[in-house]
Order: C-alpha cells, then structure tokens, then sequence
C-alpha cells in the first residue's frame, strides 16, 4: 500500500458519522476499502458483535468474507473504524491492545463534538501515532 497523504473524501466521513448515530449509544464498527493507489474509497459497515458502548469486535467470519470480495474487485482493507459514542475520538488501551494490523488505519470518530471529529492513527506494538487527516469534496 502506498504511503496515505491524509485526504479523506467527506462523503466516507459522512457515512461513518452516519453509522456511528445510527447504533447510539453503541459503538460502531466497520471497514473502510482501499484502492490499489491507497487511496480510500468505500466503507463498509459491520456489525458490533458486542453490541458495547465501550467496546467494539467484528465478527472474523465477515471480515473474511468482506476482504475476500474486496480483492476480487482489486480493493484491499484500507481502515478500520469505530466509534466513541460519548468519549474522546482517541484509541483506548483496550484499542491498542487489540489492534493486529500495523498497517492499516485506525479511524474513530466520536458523537461527543459537534461536528464529531474524525481522527486517524496508526497503532503499532502499543504505540499510536497520529496521522493527519484532512476532508475532501468531491473524489480524493
Ligand atoms: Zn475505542
């Protein structure tokens, strides 16, 4: 995957924010699909397994079978993302803790702010390191 220069097109956004209120006051979860430039360019909802205000998993099975179609479409896992219904858009430890994929984004988002703020990271061995996030009209 190349290296993301930051630009995430608000109509993602837009959805994501979207899934995040629909399952208030749970946290959301889901994928976002990236293209073979490592570019975002869809995301995908799925569902919370844990139906949790605090924490959030994805069934592996529908991971699987998500990443399996995407490739066949020539589209790789690009993020995962999730909400923080009432609490900061920051990875917790639980987060860190949990996250297996060093080269993916981690995007949260959090219904706390008005707008909620979309923030990525990356996470890497226990260690976040944010990465610069900018909204786009129009395609990326
Ligand atoms: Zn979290």
């Amino acid at each position: 995957m190349k290296e993301w220069d930051g630009r995430f097109p608000r109509s993602l956004y837009e959805e994501i924010v979207a899934h995040a209120r629909s399952v208030f006051p749970e946290e959301c979860c889901g994928l976002v699909a990236g293209d073979r430039n490592g570019r975002p360019v869809r995301v995908i909802p799925m569902e919370n397994s844990l139906h949790s205000p605090v924490r959030y998993q994805m069934e592996p099975r529908e991971q699987f079978q998500v990443q399996k179609s995407l490739r066949s479409e020539g589209l790789e896992m690009w993020a995962i993302y999730h909400s923080h219904p009432v609490t900061e858009p920051v990875p917790s430890a639980t987060d860190i803790r949990l996250a297996f994929y060093p080269d993916l984004i981690y995007l949260l988002t959090s219904l706390k702010d008005t707008p909620p703020l979309l923030r990525s990271f990356r996470i890497r061995d226990g260690h976040v390191e944010e990465a610069p996030l900018t909204l786009t009209d129009g395609i990326a």
